[in-house]
C-alpha cells in the first residue's frame, strides 16, 4: 500500500461546495463547483485500495477507480486523465450526473463501512475539468486512416462514444441527427444545472475537430432512408434512444396544461440556449407562476420539478405512486428538489384529469394508494385503497412517467430487424450487433431508458464489435481495394 492512500481514517468526505439552495434555486448554473488542488488530492487519498473494488464493479464501464485516484493522490493529475480516459469515453460527463450513490459510491468499501464513500464522481469530474483546461485533450489523430465509413443514427452519449472510439482507430465517421443540436439527451432533456449545456457542445466540437462529420437536422427514416446508409457506410450503428413518452391513460390528458416531461424539458433547454421561440410558445410551456404538479418518482420527474422552480412555478408538487424507499430514481437528486423548496406526495396516483366548465386545467384527482408485495422487478406493488381520492389542484401537470420504443422497424423501414416485445433491439453482447449484418445497436434503443453511463459503456462496445466485424471479413480489403461495394462485402457475411 502507498503511503499516499489509505486516509480515510484522518480525512473526511467532502463534496466540492454546493451553491445554497436559495441561490441555485433562481438560476440554471450547476449547482457545485470543484475541489481545490488540495481537496482534490486529499479525498483521492482517502480511497482504500480494495483488492476487489466493488465501486468498479458496479460501474457500467469498470473504470478503474482505485488506479486513477492513486495517481490523483499523488498528484498525477494528467497520468490519472490518461488512466480514466481509457475506459470511459466521457468521463467529463458521466462524473456529473452519474447517479453514483446508485452505482460506484454506493458501493465503496468506505461507504458501507460508515466512514463515507470516495467523491469518485466529483474527482472523475475535477480530473477531466484539469485535462481540457490544461490542453491535454488533443483531438484525435489515428495512427492510420482505414479508408472505411460508418454511419451513426443518433448523437446521444451512445453515438458520440462510439464515433469516439471508432475514430481512434481510424475509421471515417458521419453522425446523422434529426435534431438541430448534437447530444440527445444530453443537449436536449438533461437540464443545464446538472450538465452545463457548455460541457456537451466542447465535447461535440472535440470530435468534429477529430474529423468527425456530423449532419444535423436529418431523420433517417424521412430525409435520407437507411439504405442510403447502407450504401454509403460499411457498417452502421443505431443509437437513437426511446422517445415514445408513457401516457396517463386517462380522459383530457392532452388539454392544454398538460405535458410530457421530454416536451417541457427541451423548451427549457431552447430557451436557456438562446433560440428565438414566440411569445406564446414561451409562456404555454412555462411554470411562471403556476402550480405545477409533477406525475413520476424517477430522474425525469426529478428535472422537472427542478426546472420548475428555476422557471418561478407558484408551488411544486410530485406525486409519486410508491413510497420514498421506492422511487427509482437517485436520493441525492430527490434531497436536492427537497433543499430547493419542492413538496412530495407519495403513495397517489392520478385516477382523472379535472377540468372546469370551461374544460380549462383545474387539477388532477389521485388515488390513495398502499404497498403490497414485492413484484417481480423485485420492487414493492402499489395498489389502490378502494374508495380513497384525493383532488389536487394545479394548473400545469407534468407527465414523467417515463419512455418506451418508437416503432423503429417501420420508420427505418427494417420489417427484418428483430425487436423485443417492448420494440427495443435485439443485439449480441458484447459486439450488439443486430439481427441484420453490419446494422449495430446501442444505448436506450437497446436497454431501454436507462442511464447516459450505460450508453457510454454500449457505444464503446458497438466500436469495439464494429472493428472486429471488419476485421472478420477476410475479403474485405480486397475488396475495398478492388472498389467493390462495402454492400457487397457486408452480403457475404450474414449475421445470425
Ligand atoms: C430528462 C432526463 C434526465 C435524465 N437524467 C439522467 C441523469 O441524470 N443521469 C443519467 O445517467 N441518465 C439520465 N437520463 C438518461 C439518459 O439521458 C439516457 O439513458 C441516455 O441519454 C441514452 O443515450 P442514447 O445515446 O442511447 O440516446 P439519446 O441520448 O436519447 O440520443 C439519441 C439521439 O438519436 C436521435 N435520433 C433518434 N431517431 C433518429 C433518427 N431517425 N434519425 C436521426 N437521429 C435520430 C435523437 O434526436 C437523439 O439525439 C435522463 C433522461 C431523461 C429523459
Ligand atoms: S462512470 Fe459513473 S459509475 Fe463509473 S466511476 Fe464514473 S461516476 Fe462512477
Amino acid at each position: 500500500m502507498r503511503d499516499s492512500m489509505h486516509k480515510f481514517t484522518e480525512l473526511g468526505q467532502r463534496f466540492p461546495t454546493l451553491r445554497s439552495a436559495s441561490e441555485r434555486r433562481n438560476d440554471f448554473h450547476e449547482i457545485d463547483g470543484l475541489f481545490s488542488a488540495e481537496e482534490l488530492c486529499e479525498q483521492s487519498s482517502r480511497c482504500e485500495q480494495c483488492a476487489v473494488p466493488f465501486c468498479q464493479t458496479y460501474c457500467p464501464v469498470a473504470n478503474n477507480i482505485p488506479d486513477w485516484l492513486m495517481l490523483q493522490a499523488e498528484g498525477s493529475t494528467r497520468a490519472a486523465w490518461e488512466r480514466l480516459s481509457e475506459v470511459n469515453a466521457l468521463p467529463e460527463i458521466c462524473g456529473r450526473i452519474c447517479p453514483q450513490d446508485r452505482l460506484c459510491e454506493g458501493n465503496c468499501v468506505l461507504e458501507r463501512a460508515g466512514h463515507g464513500t470516495v467523491t469518485i464522481g466529483a474527482v472523475e469530474k475535477h480530473i477531466s475539468e484539469q485535462a481540457f483546461a490544461n490542453g491535454w485533450v488533443r483531438p484525435i489523430s489515428p495512427e492510420r486512416e482505414r479508408g472505411v465509413s460508418i454511419g451513426i443514427v443518433g448523437s446521444g452519449p451512445a453515438g458520440l462514444s462510439a464515433a469516439l472510439r471508432l475514430r481512434e482507430l481510424g475509421y471515417g465517421v458521419h453522425i446523422y441527427e434529426k435534431q438541430d443540436r448534437a447530444g440527445g439527451l444530453l443537449i436536449y432533456g438533461i437540464p443545464n444545472f446538472k450538465l452545463a449545456k457548455e460541457v456537451v457542445t466542447r465535447r461535440v466540437s472535440w470530435l468534429m475537430d477529430s474529423g468527425v462529420e456530423i449532419t444535423l437536422n436529418c431523420r433517417i427514416g424521412k430525409d435520407k432512408s437507411l439504405e442510403d446508409l447502407r450504401e454509403k457506410h460499411t457498417a452502421v450503428l443505431l443509437a437513437t434512444g426511446v422517445y415514445d413518452a408513457r401516457r396517463l391513460g386517462l380522459a383530457s390528458e392532452d388539454v392544454s396544461g398538460v405535458i410530457s416531461a421530454y416536451g417541457y424539458l427541451q423548451h427549457s433547454d431552447r430557451i436557456y440556449l438562446g433560440d428565438e421561440l414566440s411569445a406564446r410558445q414561451r409562456s404555454e410551456l412555462s411554470a411562471r407562476g403556476r402550480r405545477v404538479v409533477v406525475l413520476g418518482g424517477g430522474d425525469t420527474a426529478m428535472d422537472c420539478v427542478r426546472t420548475a422552480q428555476r422557471q418561478g412555478a407558484k408551488s411544486v408538487l410530485c406525486l409519486y405512486r410508491r413510497d420514498r424507499n421506492s422511487m427509482p430514481g437517485s436520493r441525492r437528486e430527490v434531497a436536492k428538489a427537497e433543499e430547493e423548496g419542492v413538496v412530495f406526495r407519495f403513495l397517489r396516483n392520478p385516477s382523472s384529469i379535472l377540468l372546469d366548465s370551461a374544460d380549462d386545467l383545474q387539477g388532477v384527482r389521485v388515488q390513495k394508494m398502499r404497498l403490497a408485495q414485492t413484484g417481480v422487478d423485485g420492487r414493492a406493488l402499489s395498489v389502490a385503497i378502494a374508495g380513497e381520492y384525493e383532488d389536487i389542484a394545479s394548473d400545469f401537470l407534468i407527465k414523467a412517467l417515463g419512455f418506451e420504443a418508437e416503432d423503429l422497424r417501420s420508420d427505418l423501414s427494417l420489417s427484418d430487424l428483430a425487436v423485443t416485445d417492448w420494440g427495443t433491439i435485439v443485439v449480441s453482447k458484447p459486439s450488439m450487433h443486430s439481427s441484420l449484418g453490419g446494422i449495430f445497436a446501442a444505448g436506450d434503443i437497446v436497454r431501454g431508458a436507462s442511464l447516459v453511463v450505460w450508453a457510454v459503456r454500449e457505444g464503446m462496445d458497438a466500436a469495439r464489435g464494429i472493428h472486429d466485424y471488419l476485421q472478420g471479413m477476410e475479403d474485405f480489403s480486397n475488396a475495398a481495394s478492388a472498389g467493390t461495394g462495402a454492400r457487397e462485402v457486408r452480403r457475404a457475411r450474414k449475421v445470425a
